[in-house]
């Protein structure tokens, strides 16, 4: 599942591949991937909106804000995208026929396309000068990676709340971009049990946390780099984590078997030994 990481390797190759390239057609399959519109509005008009909005538009920039990527046009307006279970946006080749519910023919002959099996992703079209008002956006806390926290916020902030840490991580008001895998993981990397309400955590643990969210996020960035960016349960994948979905297996620091727990509804793993 696409978290900050897998998104920001998402914005580095669109921003390898897109400023610059032009819209020249627009193909949209599955029109409820497109948000923004009237609600009521038939798919096709709004398939026949985003066309004459986006054929002849250019790339100008590339951006990520936590999970949503931010594809700025010259037209004044932006794209925003989020992948949520099983998103990819990706630049592809004209030959590369793949199932998707957005292509974007581009002026190379290449094509942006949105690959969602789920089909749980959306994209908006926004102006760019009301991007900072859209809601989705405006309640996102500092981004995880881009905008590091220092302890002391993190701590005055989780002072007020008896949420299990794991579930305070993923919470977006807090932190940007924490999905379900990577507050698993950075919390093993800080030697923190999960289902702990942050209220409880002493000073010392939020030092540690603050140092492993950045410290987690380079590192899941730089392990899953090379290659197809695969996510977990794609046929294929390679587990790259040092827990998450690996209950049973030893855990990579001291040997004792990885447990699966549930806390706030989403399964999570945990070292007994290491997260005591
Ligand atoms: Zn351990």
């Amino acid at each position: 599942m696409p978290e900050l990481p897998e998104v920001e390797i998402t914005a580095r190759r669109l921003r390898a591949a897109l400023p610059g390239r032009r819209i020249v057609d627009l193909e949209v399959p599955d029109p409820r991937l497109l948000r923004g519109a009237a609600p009521d509005a038939p798919p096709e008009r709004t398939v026949a909106e985003w066309r004459s909005r986006l054929t002849g538009a250019a790339f100008a920039g590339l951006g990520r804000r936590a999970k949503f990527l931010l594809l700025a046009l010259d037209t004044g307006e932006t794209l925003v995208g989020h992948l949520r279970m099983t998103g990819k946006l990706m630049v592809l080749p004209p030959v590369a026929a793949r199932g998707h519910r957005f292509a974007a023919a581009l002026d190379d002959g290449s094509r942006l396309v949105f690959v969602d099996p789920r089909r749980l992703g959306e994209l908006w079209r926004v102006p760019t000068v009301e991007l900072a008002a859209l809601p989705a956006l405006a309640r996102l806390g500092p981004d995880a990676l881009d905008e590091p926290s220092p302890a002391a916020r993190l701590a005055a902030l989780g002072a007020r709340s008896r949420q299990p840490i794991k579930a305070w991580l993923m919470d977006q008001r807090h932190l940007g971009g924490l999905g379900n895998i990577c507050a698993a993981e950075i919390l093993f990397h800080a030697g923190l049990p999960p289902d702990r309400p942050a209220a409880d955590l002493p000073w010392e643990a939020w030092q540690r946390l603050a140092a492993a969210i950045p410290e987690y996020l380079r590192w899941a960035i730089e392990a899953q780099w090379e290659g197809e960016l695969m996510y977990l349960g794609e046929r294929d994948a390679v587990n790259p984590f040092a827990l998450y979905r690996r209950a049973g297996a030893p855990c990579p620091r001291c040997g004792t078997p990885i447990r699966r727990l549930v806390i706030a509804g989403r399964g999570t793993y945990v070292c007994p030994r290491c997260q005591a």
